[in-house]
């Protein structure tokens, strides 16, 4: 019965590092619980879809006062060199916007797993 269990969540460890790496989650579930470490082992070597970006690289970056052209930080409202109001950084509004755009890919990724759940035990 442990070794069962065990298999069990080698197929979940498995479909957790596979949907991760943007691959089918639901799959590598099976393929985790058919050759447990194996297939858990598999799915952490896996290349991933899409590489994404560094976290804060993004936000972190100087950029360029348009008045004095002093370098400053990404997010200031205020440049401390020449003490302007600056327009608002649209590479943050674009890290916002991606950001919202990933929460509404992952709701759709979970509902999509709830979805084959249920239609497995038959509700
Ligand atoms: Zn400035």
């Amino acid at each position: 019965m442990a070794i069962i269990i065990s298999w069990i969540l080698f197929g979940v460890a498995a479909a957790i590092a596979a949907s991760n790496k943007g691959r089918d989650g639901f799959r590598w579930f099976f393929l985790g619980v058919l050759f447990g470490p194996f297939g858990l082992l598999f799915a952490l070597l896996l290349k991933p879809l899409a590489e994404p970006a560094p976290a804060g690289a993004r936000t972190n970056a100087g950029r360029k006062c348009p008045f004095c052209a002093e370098t400053i930080k990404a997010e200031a409202k205020l440049c401390r060199f020449c003490g302007r109001d600056l327009p608002p950084n649209p590479a943050i509004a674009t890290a916002a916007a991606s950001d919202a755009a990933e929460s509404a890919a992952i709701k759709t990724k979970v509902n999509k797993w709830e979805r084959r759940w249920r239609r497995m035990l038959g509700h």
